[in-house]
Parts: structure tokens; sequence; C-alpha cells
């Protein structure tokens, strides 16, 4: 029986058990996928590589300080963040399937990624999009309460600029699509973006997926915008770690009914 799960605090309503179980069920794969609130990230992760446990994911508070104890890929280190770790024969290593989440979850609505990309936020969520968009080929705005973590976070990321939340109607007047990586707009109905600022050339993604229908995507849909939950995120992020742990194609429906029944 192998064991995967989650390391974070807290973390007594992740999705992620549920989401991962279904696809060892699916799959007839004999494993448990159980959730930790340890004190600190390194002794957990030292623990895990003892114990044998098959991979974890990470979260809030712990996915920069795991980085004393994994060795990142190329995308995580940029990002400085880990959300899912391989326990590998040279060591535990590091990734950010957020990044590649984002991403998906817009391949998969065959939105094109090939234009402009609008990013709000410049926290661990705004990060990993901001180099996931900007990997995948888009031209990428970061839009920031804080100005100074929007310009941080545009001179690292690929041809990418800083704003303030003032310029979010400018910015997008001609951008494809626009991402909320702010936690605004969770568990309340308020939106980061005004509603005027948005069009029907957008695709507009919620990295915040509770509520499931949030203000800004209410707003996007009167405006004629497509729209993708931030669930959509939450999936392809577990999609790619349970790809990355087991090497198989993950049953991504029976992964997203268990996701969603529970949303
Ligand atoms: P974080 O690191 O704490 O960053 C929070 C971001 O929200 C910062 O950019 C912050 O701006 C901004 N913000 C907070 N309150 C604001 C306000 N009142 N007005 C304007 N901006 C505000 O959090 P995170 O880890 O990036 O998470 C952000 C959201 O993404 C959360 O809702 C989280 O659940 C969600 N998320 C979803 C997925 C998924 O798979 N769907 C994955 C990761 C995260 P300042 O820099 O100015 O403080």
């Amino acid at each position: 029986m192998d064991v995967y799960g989650l390391i974070g605090n807290p973390v007594g309503h992740s999705l992620s058990p549920p989401m991962h179980e279904a696809a060892y069920d699916e799959l007839g794969i004999e494993a448990r996928y159980v959730t930790f609130e340890p004190e600190a990230a390194v002794p957990a992760i030292e623990a895990a590589t003892t114990l044998g446990v098959a991979g974890l994911n990470v979260t809030i508070p712990f996915k920069q300080d795991v980085l004393d104890v994994v060795e990142p890929d190329d995308l995580a280190a940029r990002i400085g963040a880990v959300n899912t770790v391989e326990f590998t024969a040279d060591g535990p290593v590091g990734y950010n399937t957020d990044a590649v989440g984002a991403v998906r979850a817009l391949r998969e609505h065959d939105v094109s990624l090939d234009g402009e990309a609008v990013v709000v936020g410049a926290g661990g969520a705004g990060r990993a999009v901001a180099f996931g968009l900007a990997d995948a080929g888009m031209g990428v705005r970061i839009a920031n309460r804080t100005v100074e973590r929007a310009h941080d976070l545009a001179g690292a990321v690929p041809d990418a600029s800083g704003h303030g939340l003032d310029d979010l109607p400018t910015l997008l007047a001609d951008a494809d699509v626009l991402v909320n990586a702010t936690s605004v707009g969770m568990d309340e109905d308020r939106s980061p973006v005004p509603a005027d600022a948005l069009h029907g050339d957008l695709t507009v993604l919620d990295a915040v997926y509770s509520p499931i229908e949030t203000r800004l995507l209410r707003d996007a849909a009167a405006a004629g915008a497509t729209t993708v939950d931030g669930a959509w995120m939450l999936l392809y992020q577990g999609v790619e770690a349970f790809e990355r742990w087991t090497g198989r194609d993950a049953p991504v429906e029976a992964m997203n009914a268990a996701l969603r029944a529970r949303l």
C-alpha cells in the first residue's frame, strides 16, 4: 500500500484526499492519501523520506520552506515555491504543479496561449501563474495591490510588466486572458477587477474556488467572456501531481467528479 499525502496548516478542509483517492479507486491502485499538520516542513519531509512515503503535496505555509530539503526542478526554482514532492532514489525532488494546473485548465478549455495575459496578484498563486503562462508563450502583465511586488515579479518573468490595480482597465482592453490569483472573492462576494473593464474577447480564470462561482466569474459571463472556474486549476494541479508520482495517465473525469461533489 503506497501512502501519499499533504503537509500544510491547516489542511482539515483540503479537497485533495477525495480527489486523489477517487483516482486510486478508478485505476485499482492500492494507495491512501492522508493529510498532515506538522509544526515545520523540513522534519516532515525528512520523516516522509525515512518512512517511504510515495509522494507529498505541500500547501500554505510550507511551500517555500521545503526548498531547504528538496531539489526543485527548473520551474519550481524560478517560482521559488514547491507544492509537489516526489521521493526518488536520489532524494526528494520538488515541482510546482499550480503553474501547470493553470496552464492545463486553460488549454483544456481550448484557450490559445499565444496572446496577452493579465495576472492579478503577486503572491504564491500569482507567481506560479505568471511563470506558467510566460513559459506557455504569453506576454504577461502583472497587477497587484502592493505594486512593488508586481514589479519584483515582473523582473523575474520573461516578457512581463508590473502594475498597480488602477491600471487594470487599460491592461484588459487588449488582453486575451485574465487570471485572478488574489484571495479576493474567497468566501465573499467581491471582485478584484472592475466589471466594466471585462469584455467578450477575454477568457477569465479565477484561482479562487470557494465559492465556485465568484463575483468575478459572474461579471465576466455577463460581459460575454469565457469563464474557467478555480476548480479546474485545482483539478489539473492534482492531475499533474498524480501523473508525476505514478507515471500513469490520471483518470481526470473521476477526479473532477470527486472534487465537484464536495464544492
Ligand atoms: P498569497 O500568497 O497570500 O497572496 C495573496 C494575493 O492576494 C496577493 O497578491 C495580495 O496582494 C492579494 N490580496 C489579498 N487581499 C487583497 C485585497 N483586499 N485587495 C487586493 N489584493 C489582495 O495567497 P496565494 O497562495 O497566492 O493564494 C491566492 C488565492 O489563490 C487563494 O484564494 C487560494 O485559495 C487560490 N489558489 C488556488 C489554487 C487552485 O488550484 N485553484 C492554487 C493556489 C492558490 P498584496 O501583495 O498586496 O498583499
